[in-house]
């Protein structure tokens, strides 16, 4: 099917295949507290980790970067393309959001609000009862995040924001490496924040980069097994970009002095094919490869189709051992679609804490939905006393609207099915109270499930 063919009538399905379409707001430009990181473009007049010829940047660029403006314009052009957009993930990129002044903040999460609700409201929260039941709801919501930018205070105004999921910058466990490209943080930062986020429910993506300075295929690899190896780690979630070097960046003015290349087309296939491997059942690979214009590059353009060429290679291999997600969600695995489905159930120890990952599978292991329920390790939110926690529940299929029906996996149950499972677990093992890090347009969905909403999350007594 070529890119621009129709299914079921939208243009770009991969857009919304997981669900839930994501809509993605740009920060105004502005400098990190600790620096720039030698790899980071960080220009003046745009956002620090892009550059002005990133679509959703020049999207940005050309509002002036005014959120309202950009969720407005956003919301017309999805609607246009014929997505569904009832249920949106907004994704704030652009810088780390937990450094611009609390009012910049504030402001922007309720414009965002505000314009899905097609009204002002006096208050954010206001907003958010109002987007509870609204025709455009905020289902998930995900911030672009550095490790030490991740205290008990930033953590609690991010869930007042709504915010659903995290992802972090770690691009390699490495100190010698954070401080030789001023990263400005340390592995312990790591260690601690993905505590803290698993620990207040949030679903937790890393930023990997392979190839940096200093860095080789070997040291990625052994380093990249730590990430699943060590229990400190355990992301639910990965974007992989392999280190570009970028037009302005630090690394631009140094690159030729420490002798750097970036990595060939195969040796990323290789880091990529390898990487697939290692990756356990929980974890999902969003993105691989940044989308940098090749006229801002001074290094040769990696292909951005690697990722498709590498999982087309593992794809064909018999008795493929991938567990990654992605690959195996049911959205990219329409074809001959065996209905015998199971619960399936993988504990794990996690940041401290215990983690368990429900998956709905048929006999070939595509995935139809899955839950994330957590024990935690250290309760530092009062509503969240007693509570086990889900931090994530997904049914997978093309995102249809609330009240469409389709041959999709999102409406048969599957949903209730391993809430009730999360319930049982949480109960068996002595908890009182199963709380849900409910997005605010999904409070809903919970309450016909007996849930209500204590703080910012969705909680019922089991
Ligand atoms: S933390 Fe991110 S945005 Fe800030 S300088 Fe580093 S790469 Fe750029």
């Amino acid at each position: 099917m070529s890119n621009h063919k129709l299914e079921n009538g939208i243009k770009k399905p991969v857009r919304s295949k997981s669900g839930v379409t994501p809509l993605t707001v740009v920060l105004k430009p502005r400098k990190c507290n600790h620096g720039t990181c030698i790899y980071c473009p960080g220009g003046d007049f745009v956002p620090q980790s892009y550059t002005d010829k990133s679509p959703a940047v020049m999207r940005a660029l050309q509002l002036k970067f005014d959120v309202r403006k950009q969720v407005e314009s956003r919301l017309n052009a999805l609607i246009n393309m014929g997505h569904p957009t009832d249920k949106i993930e907004l994704i704030i990129i652009g810088g780390t959001f937990l450094q611009y002044d609390l009012d910049y903040q504030y402001d922007y999460i309720k414009g965002c609000f505000d314009i899905l609700n097609g009204k002002e409201s006096k208050t954010l929260s206001e907003a958010q009862k109002i987007n509870e039941t609204a025709e455009h709801r905020i289902v998930a919501m995900c911030i672009e995040n550095r490790p030490d930018n991740c205290s008990v205070e930033e953590i609690k105004r991010m869930r007042e924001f709504g915010a659903t999921r995290v992802e972090i910058g770690i691009q390699i466990l490495d100190d010698e490496i954070y401080k030789k490209t001023a990263r400005g943080h340390k592995i312990k930062d790591v260690i601690d924040s993905s505590q803290r986020l698993k620990d207040a429910g949030f679903k937790l993506g890393y930023h990997i980069m392979p190839g940096l300075p200093y860095s080789n295929v070997e040291k990625d690899i052994e380093k990249f097994k730590l990430v699943f190896e060590d229990e400190s780690f355990r992301p639910d979630q990965l974007k992989i970009y392999p280190c570009q070097i970028v037009e302005d960046s630090p690394l631009a003015k140094m690159y030729k002095r420490i002798n750097y290349k970036t990595y060939t087309d195969s040796e990323i296939r290789e880091v990529l094919t390898r990487m697939m491997r290692i990756i356990p059942d929980y974890c999902r690979v969003m993105r691989v490869m940044r989308e940098i214009p090749k006229e801002k590059m001074l290094s040769h353009a990696a292909s951005t189709s690697i990722r498709k060429e590498v999982e087309d290679e593992l794809r064909k291999e018999k008795n493929n051992s991938i567990k990654e997600i992605r690959i195996r969600e049911i959205g990219f695995n329409k074809e001959d679609l065996k209905l015998d489905t199971k619960l399936k159930t993988i504990e794990y120890d996690s940041s401290q804490g215990k983690e368990f990952f429900f998956e709905i599978v048929n006999s070939d292991d595509v995935l139809f939905g899955l839950l994330r329920l957590r024990f935690p390790n250290e309760t530092f939110l009062e509503e969240l006393w007693d509570c086990a926690i889900v931090r994530e529940l997904h049914v997978y299929g093309q995102a249809l609207n609330l009240h469409e029906k389709g041959i999709n996996s999102q409406h048969m149950g599957f949903g209730k099915l391993l809430m009730k499972e999360a319930e049982k677990i949480a109960k068996d093992a002595g908890y009182k109270k199963l709380a849900v890090i409910s997005g605010v347009g999904v409070r809903e969905y919970y309450k016909k499930l007996g849930y209500n909403l204590e703080g910012t999350y969705m909680v019922k007594n089991i």
